[in-house]
């Protein structure tokens, strides 16, 4: 049976763990090429994938690997890469305010103006930017984490309207309480477990679970979906 991503190549950033990771492997297991990111040199990717090392911390860093990333020419981009430090609002940093939004908003900005034009020469392609439950609501001490999703969803939003005559449809996924290192370190355990108990579906999701719907609309089924940020998180935005 052909897969359905069989032939596409695709770039995930943050695809040493976590949701990334995920990621990286369902888009493999469909088929793709998959090049996947992290901060520290000397990893691997699934499928036998490139891996690619960049911190997005580094301003001057991330606009060469932009330009890599142009040169690499993916179907698909998966902007998954992202920080997060909570703080009460009068004790936020603004150093740290800055690397958020440099981490979650401009790095992904700049990885999706590198891939538009192979995408337009092609005649389309895919990006999902990875957003959050919190881009959507918010909750006290997330503003600077908040302030960045907020920010990837309308650029997202901004990006649709621009390619979609292109071919290129663009989306966000913004998941609820994924199990996670991120998660775990910003919670703790017992964190962790107050919080499942808060989500209709009382258990916190699973990082296959965000793949599956990024590997979705990735794919050859989503031929109409763009412009959107579609929330997974077990009910919890609506209660
Ligand atoms: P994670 O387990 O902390 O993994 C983060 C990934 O991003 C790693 O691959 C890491 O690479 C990379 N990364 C971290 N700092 C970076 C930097 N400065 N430059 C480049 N890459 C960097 O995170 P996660 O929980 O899977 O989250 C992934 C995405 O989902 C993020 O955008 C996050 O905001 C979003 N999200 C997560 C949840 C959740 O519950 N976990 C909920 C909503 C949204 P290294 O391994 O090299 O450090």
């Amino acid at each position: 049976m052909t897969q359905p991503l069989s032939g596409k190549s695709a770039l995930v950033t943050g695809g040493t763990r976590g949701i990334g990771r995920a990621i990286a492997e369902r888009l493999a297991a469909d088929g793709a090429r998959v090049t996947v990111t992290g901060t520290r040199p000397g990893g691997d990717a699934p499928g036998g994938g490139a891996y690619l090392a960049c911190d997005f911390l580094d301003v001057r860093a991330t606009a060469a690997f932009a330009e890599d990333v142009a040169r690499l020419d993916p179907d698909i981009l998966v902007n998954n890469a992202g920080i997060n430090r909570i703080a009460p609002f009068a004790e936020i940093d603004p150093a740290d305010f800055a690397a958020i939004q440099q981490v979650n908003v401009t790095a992904p900005m700049m990885l999706c103006r590198a891939v538009v034009p192979g995408m337009r020469a092609r005649g389309g392609g895919r990006i999902v930017n990875i957003a959050s439950i919190w881009g959507v609501i918010s909750k006290a001490q997330r503003a600077s984490y908040s302030a960045s999703k907020f920010a990837v969803d309308g650029m997202t939003k901004a990006l649709a309207a621009e390619v979609a005559a292109d071919g290129i449809l663009a989306n966000c996924v913004a998941p609820g309480f994924i199990d996670t290192e991120m998660t775990r370190t910003v919670l703790g355990e017992a964190g962790m477990a107050e919080l499942a108990a808060q989500v209709p579906m009382k258990r916190v999701g699973k990082p296959a679970e965000i793949a599956a719907l990024v590997a979705w609309l990735t794919g050859p089924e989503n031929t109409y979906i763009s412009g959107q940020t579609i929330v997974i998180d077990g009910g919890f935005t609506n209660v």
